[in-house]
């Protein structure tokens, strides 16, 4: 089954791995914060996830590993 991991700390929850995930498998944690201030973005729907790593192209930090 693929995963998609995301590097909280490298994360500025811009949110565009949210929006480009066509399976909604990715939110932004409001109740979390990382040491830069920012919301991260985390996989919520892990099980859904297809591996086709859409996520990862649009990420600009470069804080997403997808494993297929
Ligand atoms: S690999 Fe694809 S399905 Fe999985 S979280 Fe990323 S964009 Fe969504
Ligand atoms: S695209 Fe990258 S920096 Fe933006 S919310 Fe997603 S993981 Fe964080």
């Amino acid at each position: 089954m693929p995963t998609v991991s995301i590097d909280k700390e490298k994360c500025k929850g811009c949110g565009l791995c949210v929006h480009a995930c066509p399976k909604k498998v990715l939110a932004l944690m409001e109740q979390e914060l990382n040491s830069k201030g920012y919301h991260p973005a985390a996989p919520v729907r892990q099980e859904d996830c297809i591996g086709c790593a859409v996520c990862g192209l649009f990420c600009p930090d470069v804080a997403i590993t997808v494993t297929r």
